[in-house]
């Protein structure tokens, strides 16, 4: 280069550079986008995996209204299966990305809208499960003995909103320890081949110690025929049931279920009509139910009432027939009738920018394997609208850095992972002293002072 170029061009290459740097810095900027999740179980966790995975931009956060995080894994999944909740290892490892943060103790809807939510974040991903439990809808539902399944494994769980049914959990494994219950009926309106439990549920259940399982021949002579063509699973799950109603057991199951104090047993084609009262009026001492028969066949076979009426004495009634989602606010599109959120792939219908994952899109069925696809499906349709541009990283966003300033407002103070973190260092602590895992704190002002909030 001549001289005459000399210094002024150097100058003028340097700050050239400076400038493309800097516009390249911008550009970086606009381009990341801002992504939240609502909710912190399974599905808010496996959307923001994907999304985090799969562009190197985006920045997630993760909303959560208790303290503490990851759903059903934390309050749902029973405690005698700690290997389900392995699954928290890999969240945590999401939460520990440089991308992702996580604000525990913000209700959305309530300290936050969505609407609110959408102004902060290019993409809002609602992934707040199916808290609500559903009804039976019979007289004498609210005598005291009847309860939703919902609330007792809310209760063994150590779930804060139902803590105060007894001590938790060292205290629910005391009641629990000490219980009268002698017989457990599980009561289905429809008959052996249409019933929900998986073969692993029903092999626990077969082989739960100190208990022997009633299951009644004559329901279930006949089926080894007609099952010849279901799905491998059915099959495989009704061929048990039959094995166990309809063979002799070996020498050391028969022996076993001779000296079981306890039983439980499968009743089929029976629908609950009324909760009968006791003679005070006030506690469950019964339930009547109509006698049923089946209308078609298979999964889609109806449950028709023979006229006939069975009544069933029993101190506790735990009603157990499915969660519900509920709408959060009504500026988003619900679907009472199914109890989700109206979507395609994930995307919330006629709400561009919103999305949906796990059981709020799909219903309360399926196990965390089920709504991690699910999940995995409806961030994809997040990286396609990013890509194809209909997300405009162009309109510049806060993400929360302006929802803090809201729920500053608010007097909302989030909780960290970090802070998380100490919560779960305390339980783990405590659980050490009575020779356990943990000992969950279930009190959110015990959660809260700990961390000092
Ligand atoms: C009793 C029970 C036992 C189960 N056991 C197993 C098992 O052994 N193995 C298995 O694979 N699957 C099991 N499952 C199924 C599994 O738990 C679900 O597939 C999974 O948890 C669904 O994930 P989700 O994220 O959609 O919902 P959830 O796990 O319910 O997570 C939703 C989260 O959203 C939060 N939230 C709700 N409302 C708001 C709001 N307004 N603002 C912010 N956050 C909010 C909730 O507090 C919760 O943390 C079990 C389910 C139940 C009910």
């Amino acid at each position: 280069m001549g001289s005459s170029c000399g210094r002024g061009c150097w100058e003028w290459a340097s700050r050239l550079r400076r400038l493309t740097g800097f516009s390249r810095l911008l550009s970086t900027a606009a381009l990341a986008p801002q992504i939240c999740v609502v909710g912190s179980g399974p599905a808010g966790f496996y959307t923001a995996q994907h999304l985090l995975k799969h562009h190197r931009l985006a920045q997630v956060d993760i909303y959560e209204k208790l303290p503490v995080p990851f759903g059903l894994v934390r309050f749902g999944v029973a405690p005698d299966h700690p290997e389900v909740k392995n699954v928290i290892n890999t969240f945590t490892q999401t939460a520990h990305s440089d991308r992702c943060s996580y604000y525990g103790n913000v209700t959305i809807g309530k300290d936050v809208t969505v609407k609110e939510l959408q102004r902060a974040y290019h993409a809002v991903v609602l992934s707040y499960g199916a808290e609500d439990n559903r009804i039976l809808g019979i007289p004498g539902e609210n005598l005291s003995g009847v309860y939703s399944a919902r609330a007792f494994v809310g209760w063994y769980n150590g779930l804060p909103e139902n803590r105060d049914k007894t001590d938790i959990t060292e205290g629910s494994l005391a009641a629990i320890a000490c219980s009268k219950v002698k017989r457990v009926w599980l009561v289905g309106r429809r008959g052996p081949l249409q019933v929900a439990f998986t073969i692993k549920e029903l092999r626990e259940m077969i082989n739960l110690p100190g208990t022997r399982p009633l299951l009644d021949p004559a329901d279930f002579t006949g089926l080894g025929d007609v099952i010849k063509d279901v799905p491998r699973p059915r099959k495989r799950l009704t061929e048990l049931m039959v094995k166990s109603a309809l063979e002799k057991p070996g020498e050391r199951e028969a022996s076993r279920w001779a000296s079981a104090t306890k039983e439980w047993g499968l009743k089929f084609r029976c629908s609950p009509l009324e909760v009968l009262p006791a003679a005070d009026g006030k506690q469950a001492r019964g339930i009547r139910m109509a006698v049923t028969r089946l209308e078609g066949s298979g999964e889609s076979a109806r449950a028709v009432p023979t006229g006939e009426v069975e009544e069933l004495e029993c101190g506790l009634i735990l009603s157990s027939i499915g969660y519900r989602s509920l709408p959060l606010d009504s500026s988003i599109p619900f679907d009472s009738k199914l109890g989700i959120i109206p979507n395609s792939l994930g995307r919330v219908q006629g709400a561009p920018g919103l999305y949906c994952s796990g059981w709020v899109k799909r219903g309360p069925t399926g196990v965390i394997i089920t709504t991690m696809n699910d999940s995995f499906d409806t961030a994809q349709s997040v990286l396609e609208d990013l890509q194809s541009g209909l997300l405009k990283l162009s309109n510049s966003k806060e993400g929360f850095k302006s929802v803090r300033s809201i729920l500053h407002s608010r007097g909302v103070h989030p909780v960290t992972f970090s802070d998380w973190e100490k919560i779960d260092a305390a339980e783990v602590a405590r659980g050490k002293l009575a020779g356990k895992p943990r000992e969950k704190l279930v009190d959110p002002r015990e959660m809260l002072q700990l961390i000092g909030h």
